[in-house]
């Protein structure tokens, strides 16, 4: 089977595309390595987001993401995409089987960047997480102590889902913090402790529990939740002439993380996908 296009990472910005391109006729195939949804069930309130005046918490969001892809009866591959060639079409390669499309789009988004402190790898994945829904999905006691590392936008939202849920929340920074004034008033109301100009020097397991060693100071906390930014998450790619590969989402706008510009970027990479086949292919 050749598809029109396949579609790699299924969030808001691979959504988008699938839909556009299930509408307008065309065969496409859809790959996700982890949840369908991407990133966006993370948010705790997305309040910017066109159409949900009073906001949407993100997992709510997703869920009508996701239930606009089942009623168009888009079919996912859950699947990592490990390498992509082009000879004529586009080879995809999956651990378990190669597709053959036409075209491509590039919806894969980002990772998060690791903050390097020793002990942080060791403990990833059971006490160190990079997005709150991994620490959820994998915490047994919502009385957790947390310590969020990073003062952003992503560390305060992460912060209020926290205490929201009754877990006990304290952001560490190594910087001074830089987020959005409402949301520091909120954290502020919440009484959640916020610490600036911090160094961190070690985590460390003790027993059931986690030492976060930073300078002159100790905090014994259940898990650290590490978000300090994020960078761009892509395939291999071993093409000579890109005609027919398509970007779209946090992965060509990895400064500029929002649903708005990932799903208006999978709408555009839709439609550059329409015109290519329609004159190229
Ligand atoms: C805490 C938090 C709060 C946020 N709040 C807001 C907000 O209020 N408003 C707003 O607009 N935005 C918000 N965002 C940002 C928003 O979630 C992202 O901008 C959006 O999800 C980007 O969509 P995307 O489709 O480009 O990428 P993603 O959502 O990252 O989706 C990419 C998908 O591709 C998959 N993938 C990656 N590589 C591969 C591969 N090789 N093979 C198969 N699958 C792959 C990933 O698993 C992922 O599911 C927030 C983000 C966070 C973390």
């Amino acid at each position: 089977m050749i598809y029109d296009c396949a579609i790699i990472g299924a969030g808001p910005a691979g959504i988008t595309s699938a839909i556009q391109l299930k509408r307008a006729g065309f065969t496409i195939t859809l790959f996700e390595k982890k949840k369908i949804g991407g990133l966006a069930p993370n948010a705790h309130h997305i309040e910017n987001y066109l159409g949900f005046r009073e906001g949407i918490s993100g997992r709510k969001l997703t869920s009508l993401f996701v239930r606009q892809l089942k009623l168009w009866k888009i079919p996912v591959v859950v699947a990592e995409v490990t390498n992509i060639t082009k000879k004529n079409f586009f080879y995809i390669y999956t651990p378990q089987k190669k597709y053959k499309a036409r075209s491509v789009i590039l919806a894969t988004g980002t990772i998060p960047l690791e903050a390097n402190i020793p002990g942080e790898k060791e403990l990833s994945g059971e006490k160190v997480f990079y997005e709150v829904t991994d620490l959820l999905s994998k915490s047994r006691s919502n009385k957790s102590a947390v310590a969020i590392i990073g003062g952003g936008d992503v560390g305060f939202d992460y912060a209020l889902r926290l205490i929201e849920k009754k877990y006990q929340p304290r952001i560490i920074t190594s910087h001074k913090i830089k987020c959005l004034d409402l949301l520091k008033q909120r954290v502020k109301k919440k009484k959640i402790p916020c610490l600036e100009n911090i160094q961190i020097r070690s985590i460390k397991s003790n027993k059931h529990k986690v030492e976060v060693i930073c300078r002159g100071i100790k905090f014994i906390v259940d898990y650290v939740l590490i978000a300090i930014g994020r960078k761009p998450s892509l395939p291999l790619i071993k093409v000579v002439n890109r005609d027919g590969l398509f970007m779209a989402g946090d992965v060509q706008n990895a400064a500029q993380r929002q649903i708005h510009i990932a799903t208006g970027d999978g709408m555009k990479a839709a439609l550059n996908v329409i015109n290519y086949l329609q004159t190229k292919c």
